[in-house]
């Protein structure tokens, strides 16, 4: 008898809908997989017999052959398990269902015929609803992942017992289903807040333009100052992330299994790598590849504490990322891109002491070892971020009497500087304005003859490039954002300005 059940493969982000074949017939007695199936994928075979048989069914001695079609593409991980079970009881009859062509199975299958939890479900999900397929079996623990897709029957279950008697119509299980308004609209708590940094309100106003328009941002100043207290509360005034945008980070994370727990992010990723980050744990790759740090800041902020720390190779391979908002990962069967359009916020010391112009202290560097520091951050990566700022020293004391802004308050003026750019930039498949080109910015940063001639000034004294000069033109569009001003005028050019400090130098 043959049978024909269907399931789905992951190649990094993306799903391919599979056929698992299986023919019973007599002949030699044994087992055989093929289709490039991977040595996990082999080993199944134990795991699936053993399983089938405690759940109280004999295997007959029968030559059992299991194809996974399309045959060209390698098929890893265990949760081909479950279709793969579901086959053999439908070849040898004892799942009587006939139609299960709008059906797909994923899991792994634990010994006991108790059904394992498993990685990439949204993903997997996704593809079999893009496949026109009407159910999806998953695990149980997976089934509030799998059921924040709309448009597809989600049955979790917990057993491949369970399952049998589910498709033999022994038994009920009820769809599973999530409400996802709810999820979206839990007010978001944070335990640290804006209002605890004291003073420091040109900082804070540079990283509210910089999280308004998704502008990478560099901040530069003195140990001990606050710099890294700041960019950790940048995750308190990251705008709303949309449904759809909640389902791509979510995608990110179900591959890694961090969605136990949470099975739909709905909050921007904030992300703090240590400085000794090996270039694979940043960027993504591996045997199987996974995404890196930079795809798990989709959408969300990549936060590198003390940058001249970090491994120069390590930095230069962030170049490519940040200019395409993806990564592509070369392997010998097959390549996987993963998205990575993060926010960038760095911070470092002005020297290597760390009190280069500071008042506070003398800096006892020399010249070639302040150069040498600041050639480790190497000029194509400072290219590619759109505002530094210096944090300057300034006593504690001194303004804690003064009431400061709560981080609640500032979100609502970067939603509202969101909302105009998503508005603005519907038709042409960007969000914010650090996403502009040049010809976008053409259209949307027009200045008047004013401003042109103070940028133009600026520009032929600093002897700035033209990425420079473009990234002064998206900075003032998102101070003019904030401003719900539709034309930029001079003194937002004058602002953006004051954001290139080490140009300066
Ligand atoms: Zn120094």
């Amino acid at each position: 008898m043959l049978s024909v059940i269907k399931s789905i493969v992951l190649q990094g982000l993306e799903g391919i809908l599979v056929n698992v074949e299986v023919d019973i017939s007599s002949g030699m007695p044994g087992w055989q997989i093929i289709g490039l199936p991977d040595i996990g994928v082999k080993e199944s075979k134990e795991r699936i017999r053993t399983a089938i048989k405690n759940c109280g069914i004999d295997l007959l001695s029968r030559k059992y052959i299991i194809n996974l079609s399309p045959a060209d593409i390698r098929k890893e991980g265990s949760f081909l398990d479950l279709p793969i079970a579901i086959g053999v009881l439908k070849a040898m009859g004892i799942i009587k269902i006939k139609e299960l062509k709008n059906v797909v199975f994923i899991g792994e299958l634990s010994l006991n015929g108790d059904l394992k939890s498993i990685n990439g479900v949204l993903p997997m999900c996704i593809e079999a609803l893009r496949n026109g397929i009407k159910k999806i079996i998953v695990p149980k623990n997976n089934a509030k992942e799998a059921a924040v897709v709309n448009g597809i029957e989600v049955i979790g279950v917990s057993s491949l017992k369970e399952l049998i008697c589910y498709l033999n119509n022994e038994i009920l299980i009820k769809r599973e289903f999530v409400n996802i308004n709810q999820l979206f609209n839990k007010t978001d708590s944070f335990d640290i807040d804006f209002s605890d940094v004291k003073g420091q309100n040109g900082v804070k106003r540079a990283l509210e333009i910089a999280v308004s328009g998704f502008h990478n941002i560099l901040m530069i100043g003195s140990p001990g100052i606050g710099k890294t207290m700041m960019a950790k509360r940048i995750a308190t005034i990251l705008p709303n992330l949309s449904f759809e945008d909640a389902l791509e980070v979510t995608k990110i994370y179900s591959i890694f299994g961090n969605t136990k727990d949470n099975y739909l992010i709905t909050k921007r990723p904030f992300r703090i790598p240590h400085h000794t980050i090996s270039k694979v744990s940043l960027i993504g790759g591996g045997r199987v590849p996974k995404p890196g740090e930079i795809s798990l800041s989709h959408k969300g902020v990549l936060f590198l504490d003390e940058l001249s720390e970090f491994d120069r190779n390590v930095l230069e391979a962030l170049r490519g990322p940040i200019e395409d908002k993806k990564v592509l990962i070369s392997r010998i069967q097959a390549s996987f891109m993963y998205p990575s359009n993060f926010m960038l916020v760095a911070s470092m010391n002005p020297c290597p002491c760390g009190y280069l112009g500071s008042s506070e202290r003398k800096c006892k560097c020399t010249n070639f070892q302040i150069n040498n520091y600041k050639s480790k951050i190497s000029g194509p990566l400072l290219d590619r971020i759109d505002m530094q700022v210096e944090v300057p020293n300034i006593k504690y004391n001194s303004f804690s009497k003064c009431i400061q802004e709560t981080s609640s308050q500032i979100r609502k003026r970067v939603n509202n500087a969101r909302d105009i750019q998503i508005k603005r930039y519907k038709k042409y498949g960007i969000q914010t304005n650090s996403e502009l080109d040049t010809k976008l910015i053409n259209r949307f940063c027009k200045l008047d003859k004013v401003s042109k001639d103070l940028l133009n000034q600026f520009f032929e004294r600093m002897n700035l490039s033209a990425r420079t000069y473009f990234k002064i033109l998206k900075v003032a569009r998102t101070i003019a954002d904030l401003d719900n001003m539709e034309n930029i005028c001079k003194e937002h050019i004058l602002e953006a300005i004051q954001y290139r400090s080490l140009d300066e130098k």
